[in-house]
């Protein structure tokens, strides 16, 4: 059995302090074990995951993957299998470091992935206190590179159509870039759950007008997946038993969960929308390989659905859905 897609987490602090994100708070742990290369026993695990299960697609984030000596190795390590490795970025550095990323030479399976959040001054700098003309600045250094970039829209809010405009006019995206819209930004520990509640009907709303968004902005449009649309039943009608990422093997996430202290240990799931506060323990050096796909057969997981983050979206739901 092999899984369809893998994500990774890059041992490598992040500097940004996005208000929406969490992960800053491993910059301490993921310092110290830069400092003594044991970030290079995950980094080599992730490398033997991928070579075992020949994922269609790799998401690599971390930190701040773009930032770590290991990731130019890795991505070459996975020239020649998955069809897209997606490298995350927050493009919150200085523009001398954004040059020297710029000059990175990276393999064509390769795309810059970003979350673009209003892209407005004002309020990026309240939800990030970067300042948004560095970032804009690295945003149109990323674009003028050599390599494949992805920017992603959140379609929660009122304003869309602005953001998308604004964008358009600010960085000039060509043709080396491609645009994808998420239901919202569920970091943050993952729940958000007011958030999810109270935007529901504008997200349903907008879901069902999307090919007149992006037609608006001049942009094509792909025709969604077979199991994005098993997803999204599962949101309308709340039957877990239906969802995708239990039946398939669609993805394997793997994340940090404990280092530094004679243990490696990662957490991983099977799907995007676990409880966070569940998730498998993976022992380096203990553990063989195999128990990633051993589990996922097996099952267990499947137990905790019944709090997947997708029912959120109706309160109602989580009390009522049996598993
Ligand atoms: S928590 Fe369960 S129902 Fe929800 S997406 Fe994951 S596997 Fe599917």
């Amino acid at each position: 059995m092999k899984f369809r897609s893998v994500r990774i987490q890059m041992i490598q602090p992040c500097h940004a302090h996005c208000a929406w994100c969490s992960t800053h708070k491993k910059n301490p742990v993921f310092k110290r074990l830069v400092q003594n290369s044991e970030s290079q026993d995950f980094h080599a695990f992730y490398r033997e995951v991928v070579e075992l299960h020949q994922p269609e697609e790799v998401f690599v984030s971390g930190g701040e993957p773009l930032l770590s000596d290991d990731l130019p190795e890795l991505l070459w390590a996975m020239a020649d299998g998955p069809r897209r490795v997606h490298v995350f970025c927050s493009y919150q550095f200085s523009r001398k470091v954004m040059e020297r990323i710029s000059q990175l030479e990276l393999p064509d399976n390769v795309v810059i992935n970003h979350t673009a959040i209003y892209f407005e001054p004002e309020r990026w700098r309240a939800l990030t206190g970067f300042p948004f003309e560095v970032y804009r600045d690295n945003v149109r250094t990323a674009i003028a590179m050599p390599v494949k970039k992805r920017f992603k829209f959140i379609v929660n809010h009122s304003r869309l159509h602005e953001e998308i405009a604004r964008f358009q006019k600010l960085v000039e995206p060509d043709d080396s870039c491609e645009i994808s819209l998420k239901i919202m930004n569920d970091q943050g520990n993952g729940m958000v759950v007011d958030v999810m509640q109270a935007s529901e009907e504008r997200v349903f709303g907008r879901m069902s007008k999307l090919d007149q968004v992006l037609s608006d902005a001049g942009w094509s449009t792909k025709r969604p997946r077979t199991s994005i649309d098993r997803v999204a039943q599962v949101i309308q009608t709340g039957d877990v038993t239906q969802c995708p990422y239990r039946e398939d093997p669609l993805e394997l996430r793997l994340a940090f969960y404990r280092g530094g202290d004679g243990k490696s240990v990662l957490k991983y799931r099977y799907c995007p929308y676990f409880p966070p506060d569940f998730g498998h323990k993976f022992h380096l050096g203990c553990d063989s390989i195999s128990k990633l796909a051993k589990n996922f057969t097996k099952g267990p997981f499947r137990e905790h659905c019944g709090k997947c983050r997708l029912l959120h979206y109706d309160a109602s739901r989580v009390a009522e859905t049996a598993v």
